[in-house]
């Protein structure tokens, strides 16, 4: 579509709330912020595509579990993980807008800018390559210099900051970077305060600080606690690995992005256990797999590509995001990384439990290492759609809006419409569809002419419509459409369950891995 990002982006969330597959939490009083509810297209969606990584991950590895963890745990869990004591964000308030910001988000956000004009520099100069002289070539080297030099002395200056956690220096970064609040345009901040991203609650009849709990920030810990659980009664062998899908739950500040960054969202995380020293050679190996993963759906290899960490976490020595471009640009979609044996050695002190696995060929006991692979359920779900939301212009001008999902994927698989609403066509229709319905989820349409059924099962992503017609009656055949070429075919009745399957199972993302 030839739109600009930001009305693109806006056309997605409109789709997905007339189509039935995002509302607004609670909407009717006026929604929650960052919350959402998936309607009755999303949620077959959403659960489809958890399917498709359930099956990659576990069906299709034989050294790979999954189990279903409580999302509440013991609050020791998120002691021994760091989450109480580092689980935080640096937040600032502008005193004008009573706006609340991400301060590391502010300074991203400000070096961009910079960066931007450097790339203005430099396409400036490509536009005059022709007539380009010495003293054109030494200004611009300058004012692309100092704009690096600033980003430099900008990136060294917070990233100082954080690490002593001296969050007055932060605020002056903001303060001496001369950053204005997007909605007053006014300097006028408080100070910068770190903030706890965990949700609390209490457990039992009597709220006493003791009974604290948290609702669980991301899945991957309760796979840690259940290491030796799954380990043992699974008889499992290093490498191996367990995963687990599951709601996580961040008090994000900065949650501007639908579904994007939302406050209650789910993970679908694996955590692969290793020999310690072979953590690198895996650590490549699910990078390159989980990118195939994402490739294998067909939205365009184009719109992946990998951003390796250079600033680690501490329990980490390898890192890296496989970023996707939404409508607002490049961001991380999936995290994977090399832990160390951080998470499993936090553990064992916190819990005074060994968490250790007796390796046969090395005769020894060892702590594992761990590579985790994270994705956001709700993220891959946007990237889905937003890859897919078309609008076509097609032959005597005529337009239809389309959305090109993965057919596995798709909430519908067929739509069964007959022709015309007698003639005992809506009788042939309804038969072939209680036959597919022991397979897929197939729909029935009778209601409007048969191009404007075609357009709303275009707009909610139907792969397949089956018309049923006059000739049907007598040749036992049917017309299949196809959703993204509209081209149609005249097949037989009882073929229409192997076509449909061959064209919309799983099996054929799989098979591609
Ligand atoms: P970000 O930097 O975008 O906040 P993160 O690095 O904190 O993400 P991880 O803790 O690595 O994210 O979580 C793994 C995955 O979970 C992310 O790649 C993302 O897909 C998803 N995720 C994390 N936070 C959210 C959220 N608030 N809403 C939706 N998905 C999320």
């Amino acid at each position: 579509m030839s739109q600009k990002p930001e009305d693109f982006f806006k056309n997605v969330i409109s789709h997905c709330k007339e189509y039935g597959y995002i509302f607004p939490s609670s909407e009717i009083y006026d929604g929650l912020s960052a919350v959402y509810d998936y309607g009755q297209y999303g949620a077959e969606l959403k659960k489809n595509i958890r399917e498709y990584w359930w099956r990659a991950m576990v069906q299709m590895h034989e050294n790979i579990v999954g189990i279903d963890a409580a999302i509440f745990m013991h609050p020791t869990t998120w002691k021994a993980s760091g989450h109480v004591d580092a689980f935080n964000d640096p937040l600032i308030d502008n005193k004008d807008s009573k706006k609340r910001y991400r301060a590391d988000v502010l300074i991203e956000e400000h070096v961009v800018k910079i960066e931007d004009k450097i790339n203005k520099e430099v396409e400036k100069a490509a536009k005059r390559f022709e007539n380009f002289d010495e003293a054109m070539f030494r200004s611009t080297n300058a004012r692309v210099k100092e704009y690096q030099d600033k980003i430099d002395s900008i990136n060294n200056r917070f990233k100082n900051a954080m690490d002593k956690g001296d969050l007055a220096e932060v605020k002056q970064i903001i303060v001496d970077c001369e950053i204005v609040c997007p909605i007053s345009g006014s300097r006028n901040w408080t100070d910068v305060r770190q903030f706890n991203l965990m949700f609390s609650t209490s457990m039992g009849s009597v709220a006493e600080e003791g009974n604290t709990i948290y609702l669980r920030p991301e899945t991957a810990q309760g796979i840690f606690v259940n290491f030796l659980n799954v380990q043992k009664t699974g008889r499992m062998k290093i490498p191996f690995g367990i995963a687990q899908t599951g709601k996580a739950f961040r008090n994000e500040i900065v949650a501007r992005q639908f579904i994007f960054r939302m406050r209650e969202f789910e993970q679908m995380e694996m955590q692969f256990f290793v020999r310690p020293g072979t953590e690198m050679e895996w650590y490549e190996y699910w990078k390159k797999a989980r990118l195939k993963w994402h490739q294998s759906l067909g939205l365009g290899n184009e719109k992946y590509k990998y951003h390796d960490h250079l600033k680690l976490a501490h329990y980490a020595n390898a890192a890296c995001d496989i970023e996707f471009a939404f409508p607002f640009g490049f961001k991380e979609l999936e995290g994977i990384h090399s832990r160390t044996d951080f998470d499993l050695k936090q553990h064992e002190q916190f819990s005074g439990k060994k968490l250790q696995y007796f390796d046969p060929e090395l005769n020894q006991n060892y702590v594992p290492y761990v590579v985790e692979t994270s994705v956001g359920l709700d993220r891959l779900f946007l990237a889905i759609l937003s890859a897919g939301l078309k609008e076509e212009e097609l032959e005597g001008g005529d337009k239809r809006t389309v959305l090109n999902l993965p057919p596995a994927l798709a909430p519908i698989k067929a739509a069964i419409l007959p022709l015309v609403k007698k003639d005992g066509l809506p009788e042939l229709a309804e038969k072939i569809m209680k036959e597919l319905m022991f397979d897929h989820i197939v729909t029935y349409d009778e209601k409007d002419t048969v191009g404007r059924r075609y357009r709303r099962q275009d707009a909610i992503g139907t792969p397949y419509c089956i018309t049923v017609d006059h000739d049907s009656l007598n040749d036992n055949s049917v017309t299949i459409r196809e959703r993204d070429t509209m081209k149609q075919e005249r097949v037989k009745i009882s073929e229409l369950a192997r076509i449909l399957d061959e064209k919309v199972s799983l099996k054929s993302l799989l098979k591609q891995l």
